[in-house]
């Protein structure tokens, strides 16, 4: 028996592609390098589980590395670093670099907003003796998912005289959590028949927060009306000092109760709510970090509202990165149109890692694997590419330069098969400002639901790819 290759078999070695998992790319160092970077992951999920928190968790991070707080007209000059805080719901950070600012900035955007489920403007309610909050859900979610588990309320209430209170309970040792509550098998005879898109409905996702009528100091049940209303708001007025007109000036919304998590014996996955995007917003982040220095200009940003459309102040719509942009021209003299002709931005959104429990709905060649790294999609959309940016084969070959140069495990991604569905991210709103971008990110099984799951291999290659776009 030869040992000896054929030729036939040293040009397959040289012309196919394989795409190659962490294990066949790594040493075991650098797999033991992945799980110390989540370690930090982890705890950045955990405090900041609405879009408010991951900006105050974000912005310690930063101030920690030396970044100080920027206001739109402060002088910039080359070596800054600096942070806006847009509202306290989105941060546009930005590390000024030492060559012409006409050379262009290099963008890392991704999203720190996730599905949830807000509360109304009138949301306390009682029924028969159970206490209840009314919610109007935030983004793409399964509503099914979301009934019968812990729940947390967080937010903030800004009360009649302008102050503003935060809410946070529920997740911490101790705290009482809420939940939706469902029919139990016995009695679900009809609700089984119903498809699983209107089984459950908005309005029918009512938090249960009490069960308890207020209690009169003499130890009597009150005669007052809405006794169960009244314990309720007996509790809001003494712990956070609000009244129900409040929640007219509130952001508050329900959020899963439990804590990112170790999936799996071999303790390399991670479950969390919020994953989809933070899982890319803290990569994109201590990539800026390590790299502010780079002789590029960098600008990291965490936006708000792309479960919902981008729209509004502190979602990717708004001009305000093309007025940071305006800014360093400014400041730097370079001319606006010219920076941004010459910037290219990393879009940090997440993909649909390919799930071996639903393959009919994946097409396996052009889906990302769990544990083969990064994802890239060059587009999005749906319906035949309608809605995206689609990257140009020029600007894709330029990131997979970096990529190759520092040896970052990269794969590509598409959502699933043609004709499933789609999905869009902020990529087409950056790109329409004549900035070249494409999608970057780790790939996600069980998207949106209140417990995703990713891998430590993959986020530490988001983290490697944002660092080698830094550079
Ligand atoms: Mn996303
Ligand atoms: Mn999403």
């Amino acid at each position: 028996m030869s040992e000896e290759k054929t030729r036939g078999q040293l040009l397959a070695e040289e012309v196919f592609y394989k795409k190659k998992s962490a294990f066949e790319s790594w040493s075991a160092e650098e797999l033991a390098a992945a799980k110390d970077y989540c370690v930090g992951y982890a705890k950045y999920l955990d405090e900041g589980k609405t879009e408010r928190e991951a900006v105050i968790t974000s912005i310690k991070m930063l101030e920690e590395a030396g970044f100080r707080a920027y206001k739109i007209g402060d002088k910039l000059q080359k070596g800054d670093k600096v942070y806006y805080n847009n509202r306290g719901k989105s941060l546009y950070v930005m590390a000024v670099g030492s060559e012409d600012i006409n050379c262009g900035v290099r963008v890392s955007a991704a999203h720190i907003d996730s599905p949830r489920l807000d509360l109304k403007q009138h949301p306390l309610f009682e029924s028969d003796g159970l206490g209840y909050f009314k919610t109007h859900y935030y983004g793409g979610v399964r509503k099914y998912q979301w009934a019968t588990i812990p729940l947390a309320l967080h937010g903030v209430v800004i009360t009649k005289d302008g102050t503003s209170v935060d809410v946070r309970i529920g997740d911490m040792p101790g705290d009482p959590v809420f939940c939706i509550t469902d029919l139990l098998p016995h009695l679900a005879k009809d609700q089984n028949t119903k498809p699983l898109g209107s089984a459950f409905t908005g309005e029918g996702m009512n938090i249960l927060i009490a069960s308890s009528p207020y209690i009169e100091e003499d130890g009597t049940v009150t005669p007052a009306s809405d006794k169960v209303k009244l314990c309720v708001m007996a509790y809001l007025n003494e712990k956070y000092g609000i009244t129900e007109s409040d929640f007219m000036s509130a952001e508050l919304c329900m959020v899963p109760a439990a804590n990112a998590v170790d999936v799996g014996f071999d303790r390399l996955l991670i479950g969390s709510y919020g994953h989809d995007d933070r899982v890319c917003a803290y990569p994109a982040l201590t990539a800026m970090i390590e790299n502010a220095g780079s002789e590029h200009t960098l600008i990291c940003v965490l936006a708000d509202k792309e479960e919902i459309g981008s729209d509004g102040v502190t979602g990717m719509q708004c001009c305000l990165l093309v007025d940071l942009i305006d800014e360093l021209a400014k400041n730097l003299n370079g001319n606006p149109n010219v920076i941004r002709a010459n910037s290219m931005c990393l879009s940090a959104d997440v993909s649909a890692g390919y799930d071996p429990n639903y393959p009919e709905v994946y097409e396996k060649r052009n889906s990302s694997l769990i544990n083969c790294g990064v994802a890239m999609a060059k587009y999005t959309g749906s319906r035949g590419k309608s809605g995206t940016s689609d990257a140009s084969a020029e600007f894709v070959g330029v990131v997979r330069m970096m990529f190759e140069r520092d040896g970052v495990l990269w794969q590509t991604s598409e959502l699933g098969k043609v004709d499933q569905g789609g999905g869009g991210t902020v990529a087409k709103y950056i790109a329409n400002e004549n900035i070249d971008t494409v999608d970057i990110g780790v790939p996600v099984l069980s998207m949106h639901a209140p417990f995703e799951i990713v891998s430590k291999t993959d986020v530490y290659s988001a983290h490697k790819a944002f660092s080698a776009f830094c550079k």
